[in-house]
This record gives C-alpha cells, sequence and structure tokens, in this order.
C-alpha cells in the first residue's frame, strides 16, 4: 500500500489572498513543505499561515531577489525527495498551475517517481485582469465568441509564436489574452498590426487584483507607447480585442488589498 502523500500542485490566484479558494487553503495550511514561486505574494503566505502554531518549512523556487530562477528539474526531484521522506508537499504557484505553469511537465515527473498528484486550481492571471477592467473574456455585444491565452516567451530553442495566425484568429472575434508579453511587446505588436486594424482596443493591467493594481486601456496602435510611457512592466497581462471596449475599470473596489490582509489573519 502507497501511504506516502500526494503532491498538490496548488493555485495561488493573481495576487489577492481573498482570491484563494478554501481547498487551496487547507492544502497549504496541512502542508510541511511548500514550494512558493515568485508570483506568488507575502498576502497569501500571511492568509494561509495566520494562526498556525508553526510555518511549513518553505522554499522560495521562483527569480526573487534578482538570483536567476531555481531549474525545473531541481524543483521537481526536491518534490520527489520530499515526498519520498513521508512529507506533505505543496507546489504554490501563482495563478492556476494548469496556465503556463509547467503543471503537465511536473505531474509526469511526479508520476514517473510512483507520486500520486493532485492539481488544485487557482484563478488564473487573465481572468483577475479581466475583473480589473470590468470586462468579459467573451461578450455578445461586441461579437466576443472566445477566448486564446497565449504567452508571449517562448522557449529559445522554438520558433516562437505564429502571431500572424494568432491575429487572424483574434480578427474572427476571439479575444487575445497575452501572458508574458511586456518584454517582447514591439515585435509582437509589430506582427499582430500586420492583420489586426491599429484602432482595435488594447489593454494593459499589471499586478492585477493586489494594492499595486494599474490598467490602462488603449488601442493596438498605441499599445506600445502607452506600456513605455507609463512604466509598465512585469507582471501584467494584455488584453487585445473589442470586449476592452467595454471596460469598467472595476478593479478599483476590491476590498482586501493585500497588503492589509495580514492584519486579518
Ligand atoms: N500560472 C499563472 C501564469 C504564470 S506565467 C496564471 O495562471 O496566472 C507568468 C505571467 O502571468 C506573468 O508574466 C504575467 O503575464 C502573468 N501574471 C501573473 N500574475 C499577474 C498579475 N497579478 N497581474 C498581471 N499579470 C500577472
Amino acid at each position: 500500500m502507497n501511504t506516502l502523500h500526494p503532491i498538490h500542485l496548488v493555485g495561488a490566484g493573481p495576487g489577492d489572498p481573498e482570491l484563494l479558494t478554501l481547498k487551496a487553503l487547507r492544502v497549504i495550511r496541512e502542508a510541511t513543505v511548500v514550494l512558493v514561486d515568485d508570483l506568488v505574494g507575502d498576502g497569501v503566505l500571511d492568509l494561509a499561515f495566520g494562526g498556525l502554531p508553526a510555518r511549513p518549512r518553505l522554499v522560495h523556487v521562483g527569480k526573487r531577489g534578482g538570483c536567476v530562477s531555481t531549474p525545473q528539474e531541481f524543483i521537481e526531484k526536491l518534490m520527489v525527495r520530499e515526498a519520498l521522506a513521508g512529507e506533505k508537499v505543496v507546489r504554490l504557484k501563482g495563478g492556476d498551475p494548469l496556465v503556463f505553469g509547467r503543471a503537465g511537465e511536473e505531474i509526469a515527473a511526479l508520476r514517473a517517481a510512483g507520486l500520486d498528484v493532485v492539481v488544485v486550481n487557482g484563478i488564473t492571471a487573465g481572468l483577475g485582469a479581466a475583473a480589473s477592467l470590468g470586462i468579459g473574456w467573451t461578450d455578445r455585444r461586441v461579437d466576443a465568441q472566445g477566448v486564446l491565452l497565449v504567452t508571449g516567451h517562448t522557449r529559445e530553442e522554438s520558433d516562437g509564436q505564429d502571431w500572424e495566425a494568432i491575429a487572424r484568429t483574434a480578427a474572427s472575434g476571439v479575444t487575445l489574452v497575452i501572458y508574458m508579453g511586456i518584454a517582447q511587446i514591439r515585435g509582437i505588436v509589430d506582427r499582430l498590426s500586420s492583420v489586426l486594424p491599429p484602432d482595435l482596443p488594447a489593454a494593459v493591467v499589471q499586478h492585477a487584483s493586489t494594492a499595486r493594481e494599474r490598467t490602462a486601456c488603449t488601442t493596438l496602435g498605441a499599445l506600445v507607447e502607452t506600456v513605455a510611457s507609463q512604466g509598465f512592466g512585469s507582471p501584467a497581462i494584455l488584453v487585445i480585442g473589442r470586449v476592452v471596449e467595454t471596460a469598467y475599470m472595476a478593479g478599483h473596489a476590491r476590498t482586501t488589498p493585500t497588503n492589509e490582509v495580514g492584519a486579518l489573519a
């Protein structure tokens, strides 16, 4: 009989600790070892561990403090080692583990080591950004009938994205939600603009759902200039499509900014 604990891949949501699921909270609080990604805010950890007699062992596996990020293979080996030693291991990731979170690779590695894996969903940053803007990903009033989540950052050895094909999809009434797009924004927008009109609405949301949240609504043609002149940086989501016309900027009504949650815990 396998008496080892399953490894939990847990989504921490986009930043606001109140967006953690109840299941995520329970699993984090029961853990003995938590591997934390750099996009997980301190507010989430404060909420999760508030009132506990002892914190589990925390291992930061992101790029915090300007260090290079921890190699994926090391993270996987560490999870396996801790789980085989009988620890209750949680891998805590920003947003949802299944969206640009390498969950597929990790599940495969953990299963290959004979371990069970449980995924606990979180709210992905693109949805956090949509809430900040007060827009739907889909909206029949503007014929937005679908949504495409794409990364602006691809592995060096890959050919990268076919932005022209993505733009044609967007032109057919699909909202584009681009993760990790800031570093390459000029090239991305140039290529999308070979298919899409410059007056197509576009938005950028940085630090969605946190006290540092910033948003701007503009057009595809002015997106690069807006991001540069207003100093937007990572982590940010780009939203391109007619849904941006409907933006209401509802995010500012959040009741619990990240930096106040410690007091609640
Ligand atoms: N698994 C995560 C995505 C990880 S990729 C999720 O589901 O959200 C990292 C990218 O997510 C960042 O480069 C940025 O594009 C986006 N991101 C994460 N947190 C964000 C936030 N609070 N606001 C805006 N974008 C965010």
